[in-house]
């Protein structure tokens, strides 16, 4: 905890979604920063290895409430009895539209302070990926055009690309080292992105909510130490683990064909792909308007990691075969990703 957190007892938080890969760095800076955390977790069977993040998460004080996040009666119910003053939604890119009912019963509780729905990623009002990925943004969109007109306060979290190498088909790609065969570069590989790390966007987050003057804004996270090109970042790497790799040319028209493929998720991430990298959507707009404000200037005295160190973490990883051969998924991108540099398409 540092001295911009207050010392609490308020900010009592609900987080949604906390077991998934967004939804544990909130949950793990919401119990870090000592908010009263409350998991809603859906009812069933969960895996073993969601099992031990919960149990880690309430070993740390996290309270686990069941239920769905559509189910009206039940969420205004522990709203109330757990007097719940910010929700926090981190539901994935297939359960956006959960949130309308749950916006309606935020509205009618009236005791929310501060709502922050399941963003995490681009302003979805200013970037413009094709489908299938646009049709998320729509969702979001939607989300936040009932917020607006219910009055709700909100925050809308852009907090970018998460630090990593930007894999085009991974949902998840913090989850894997930056790759030893070849670099995939986007295009000429220039246009930048800002990359963050997850505990940052959870330190960060934690530190909006509690602060007026992210009330009702759209929160960009720009920190310039963590602006980066691919050509930079395959150079990083490089440096990082002592030897140079191939670089292989993505087309955007490449991109635009895997995203076309409509395979999901990964041609989800291709478009998203092809509008940071192609379109250059995080940097392609001014945070000058009077819903923008930029986290980084909000707490000049709070560092973000820097990517340099971020990637510091994926070097003992490419030692663990395990990680490297990833699962079947990922062994079937990465044959997808050889066909295509075979084919000659790049
Ligand atoms: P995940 O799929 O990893 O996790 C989703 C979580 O939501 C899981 O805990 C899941 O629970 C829970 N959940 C899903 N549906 C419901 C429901 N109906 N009721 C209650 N809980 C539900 O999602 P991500 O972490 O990938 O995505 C979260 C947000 O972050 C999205 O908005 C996404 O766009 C964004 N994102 C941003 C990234 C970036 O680089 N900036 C990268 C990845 C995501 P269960 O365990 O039961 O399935």
């Amino acid at each position: 905890v540092t001295a911009a957190f207050p010392s609490v007892s308020k900010n009592r938080t609900l987080v949604i979604g906390g077991t998934g890969f967004m939804g544990q760095f909130i949950t793990k800076a919401s119990l870090a920063v000592g908010y009263p955390t409350f998991l809603l977790l859906r009812p069933g069977p969960v895996s073993p290895s969601k099992a031990v993040v919960v149990k880690a998460f309430q070993d740390k004080g996290a309270k686990v409430i069941h239920g769905m996040i559509n189910d009206k009666e039940f969420m205004e119910k522990i709203l109330k009895e757990y007097e719940i003053e910010v929700v926090i939604s981190l539901v994935g890119g297939e359960a956006v539209l959960d949130q309308i009912s749950l916006v309606e019963v935020i509205k009618s509780v009236n005791t929310v302070k501060r709502f922050l729905p399941s963003e995490f990623g681009h302003d979805v009002d200013r970037a413009d990926p094709i489908e299938p990925g646009l049709r998320m943004y729509k969702e979001k969109r939607l989300v936040r055009r009932l917020i607006e007109e219910y009055g709700i306060p909100y925050t809308y979290i852009c907090c970018n690309s998460i630090a990593s190498w930007p894999y085009y088909d991974n949902c998840h790609p913090a989850q894997l080292p930056p790759p030893l065969d070849y670099f995939q570069i986007y295009g000429d590989g220039n246009v930048k992105a800002y990359f963050v790390d997850g505990n940052d966007i959870g330190k960060f987050t934690m530190l909006a909510i509690d602060d007026i003057r992210t009330l009702n804004k759209n929160v960009h996270f720009r920190p310039s130490s963590n602006c980066y090109s691919v050509n930079e970042l395959a150079s990083l790497w490089e440096k990082k683990i002592g030897r140079t790799i191939p670089r292989v040319t993505i087309k955007g028209d490449d991109l635009l064909a895997k995203a076309a493929e409509n395979c999901i998720p990964q041609s989800v991430v291709a478009s998203f792909t092809h509008d940071i990298f192609i379109n250059g959507c995080q940097v392609n707009f001014s945070t000058n308007g009077p819903n923008d404000i930029e986290i980084n200037s909000l707490y000049p005295d709070e560092k973000f990691r820097s990517i340099e160190d971020c990637y510091d973490d994926f070097v003992p990883m490419i030692h663990d075969k395990n990680i490297r051969a990833g699962t079947k998924d990922e062994i079937k991108i990465n044959n997808d990703r050889k066909t295509l540099v075979e084919k000659g398409t790049t």
